[in-house]
């Protein structure tokens, strides 16, 4: 049965801290279309789990989430991302903080957009398999292909990349000439998550955008993906990188879920890390206030 809001998700959005909205879009997508489909499914799937985190130790009953539902969307990217942006700019300029489900990476924008006119010394950390940073894709600016090409150029310089093990020679070149940080799912392995986000911790000063796209982790924990791509991080790793950037995150989003490419185990764990970035984030506000 489908579930009309994200579990929890008890408040209004008046009292809120957290708002929860699902943007059904998937138009860009150029291997496997369907992640129009997972914010429903993460929403389904969100009812597994407990309320109480022991990890976080925090109870999200505490916690005032609202979901707002999903979000109107037009027949193109275009149309959709000006539509999306008039909701993004108020839940920043209302002092909430978004939680994002996608729909294709591209629906990105409009929310770290918002959160930079709010924050200006702005951090975005995108974890993906992919580099994301075509100028355009298909003929298409606004591509999920491009998302990281637009936040670097268009919003923010103050970037970084975890789990990348994809892109063309041209990307790669891009990265290297403008010197761009990023970690590939290869440095995470040698290294460890923990040394990635001790460096990042050390990068970041002040407020971060997170954006997960799911296909940062290996197909074998989450396969139903748009774009999937083999030798990915562990769910452990993201959740590491979001436990430790909890205290900063004002915008968080995770995309690219394309759910009827498995039997629900993808939009479960995106639905678990979801509620891990709540738990996270409302625990460290909790540590400030006391
Ligand atoms: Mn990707
Ligand atoms: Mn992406």
């Amino acid at each position: 049965m489908n579930k009309a809001f994200f579990a929890d998700a008890n408040s209004d959005y008046k009292n809120t801290r957290y708002v929860i909205c699902g943007v059904p879009f998937d138009c860009t997508s150029c291997f496997r279309l369907g992640s129009r489909y997972a914010p429903q499914e993460m929403r389904n799937n969100s009812y597994n789990f407990e309320t109480y985190s022991y990890l976080f130790d925090i109870d999200l009953l505490d916690v005032p989430i609202h979901d707002a539902g999903d979000l109107e969307v037009a027949q193109n990217i275009d149309d959709t991302l000006d539509m999306i942006s008039v909701h993004a700019d108020n839940y920043v300029e209302d002092g909430k903080i978004p939680v994002m489900l996608g729909g294709e990476h591209s629906l990105t924008l409009p929310f770290i957009r918002a959160c930079k006119k709010k924050y200006p010394d702005l951090t975005c950390i995108v974890l993906d398999a992919h580099l994301d940073l075509r100028q355009e894709y298909e003929g298409e600016k606004n591509s999920h292909a491009c998302i990281s090409r637009h936040i670097i150029e268009d919003v923010t310089g103050k970037y970084a990349s975890i789990g990348i093990r994809s892109g063309t020679r041209e990307e790669f070149e891009y990265v290297k000439a403008g010197g761009i940080k990023m970690f590939t799912s290869e440095d995470v392995i040698l290294t460890g998550i923990e040394s990635v986000v001790n460096e990042l911790r050390d990068y970041i000063r002040g407020p971060v955008y997170l954006s997960i796209d799911m296909d940062a982790i290996d197909p074998a924990y989450a396969p139903a993906l748009g774009t999937p791509e083999p030798y990915g991080i562990t769910p452990r790793d993201v959740r590491a990188v979001i436990a430790c950037l909890a205290p900063y995150i004002v915008g968080f989003d995770l995309v690219e879920i394309a759910p009827e490419y498995d039997s629900g185990g993808t939009a479960l764990l995106g639905a678990k890390l979801v509620r891990d970035f709540i738990a996270a984030s409302a625990k460290a506000a909790l540590r400030v206030s006391e």
